[in-house]
């Protein structure tokens, strides 16, 4: 089974899990993070997220720009 990668839709760049505490977490380029675990493309699963600093810019993005009718409350309802 292919390994599912976190991929962030707007800068591209790939969720490293790491192999140390210190790895954990950080977000390469996906080049970068495809030489260093000898991967090509096709051997893993990209799962389209947004990385953290996207995530925010993103969120700002939406806040600024977004009609009221739409304002996030805090009840989801369901
Ligand atoms: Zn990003």
């Amino acid at each position: 089974m292919r390994p599912v990668i976190p991929k962030c839709s707007l800068c591209r760049r790939v969720q490293d899990d790491g192999e140390t505490e210190v790895d954990q977490g950080i977000w390469s380029d996906l080049r970068v993070f495809l030489i260093k675990y000898d991967l090509r493309p096709i051997d893993v699963v990209f799962s389209h997220t947004f990385c953290p600093e996207c995530a925010h810019a993103y969120r700002n993005a939406v806040l600024y720009g977004m009609p009221q009718s739409l304002k996030v409350s805090g009840d989801a309802g369901s």
